[in-house]
């Protein structure tokens, strides 16, 4: 049985303060029972708000036994040095991230980010004890050229290059078809399957079909409560990366809950 993850991006979005509340409002909704036990559920606030998130989540977890996990949306390559504006996986380790989000669509497509820069984020990150969550996925122009699978299999073999292990607690991919970001045009189940079954094979061939069979694949793109279920009933869809509708705790929980028990494990 794989594991199911459901991680929320918040990007640069809320407030210090506001983010620590969502965080701690988040936790309280899981500790009330929904899914939480049978999710690993994260949130990815901006670096700023980290440690007050990270507080908030403390102050509930500590009385429920529900985890709440903390990620940040990126990391350099480098332990430390003359890279201004960057912030390290170990930085991001030593303040309680367990996850970094690395290669997502925004990160390539508005600051440069390449498969070579998101396989060096990567290779740091995995070295560092942390969990990535690796973002592929192809623009729409990519698709209605019907490159989609030529791109995934591209983005796979440079960026995973010199990975070692993947597989169980380890390294998550994210599928975001980058025409389904923000835009509320959500993969449908079928073209998310398709996609999710191919990264698998990819994986199978790239590592093994045992590691690939264990390998958390979310998908993200608009995922709302509303579609989260179907979208999570599909066999190869393990859990969700999900933007907008991190925001808000309801929705976010509502998601949890859909994904435990579009698995049978609600
Ligand atoms: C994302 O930013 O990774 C994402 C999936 O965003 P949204 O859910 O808003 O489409």
């Amino acid at each position: 049985m794989r594991e199911i993850v459901i991680a929320g991006n918040w990007k640069m979005n809320t407030t210090p303060f506001e983010g620590a509340m969502l965080a701690r409002k988040v936790a309280e909704l899981l500790s009330a029972g929904n899914g939480a036990t049978v999710v690993t559920v994260v949130v990815c606030p901006p670096a700023t708000h980290l440690a007050m998130a990270q507080a908030g989540i403390a102050s509930v977890t500590t009385e429920s036994g529900v985890k709440v996990e903390l990620g940040a949306q990126n990391a350099h390559w480098e332990h430390k040095g003359a890279f201004t504006g960057e912030i390290s996986a170990s930085m991001l380790k030593f303040i309680g991230c367990r996850w970094v989000i690395i290669g997502h669509s925004e990160r390539r497509q508005w600051f440069g980010e390449t498969d070579e820069t998101a396989n060096k984020r990567l290779l740091r990150v995995i070295r560092n004890g942390l969990r990535p969550i690796f973002c592929i996925g192809e623009t729409l122009e990519e698709r209605e050229a019907d490159r989609a699978f030529e791109v995934i299999e591209r983005q796979l073999k440079i960026g995973l290059d010199g990975v070692e292990n993947i597989g169980r607690g380890g390294l998550v991919i994210a599928y975001e078809p980058v025409w389904a970001i923000g835009t509320g045009h959500t993969a449908t189940p079928e073209q998310a399957q398709e996609a999710h079954q191919f990264i698998r094979s990819q994986l199978s061939e790239q590592f093994s079909e045992e590691a690939a069979a264990a390998t958390v694949i979310q998908y993200g793109g608009s995922m709302t409560p509303d579609n989260a279920g179907q979208l999570m009933a599909c066999p190869d869809v393990d859990g969700g990366l999900v933007g907008g509708a991190s925001l808000k705790a309801d929705s976010f929980s509502a998601i949890v809950k859909a994904a435990a028990e579009a698995k049978g494990r609600g």
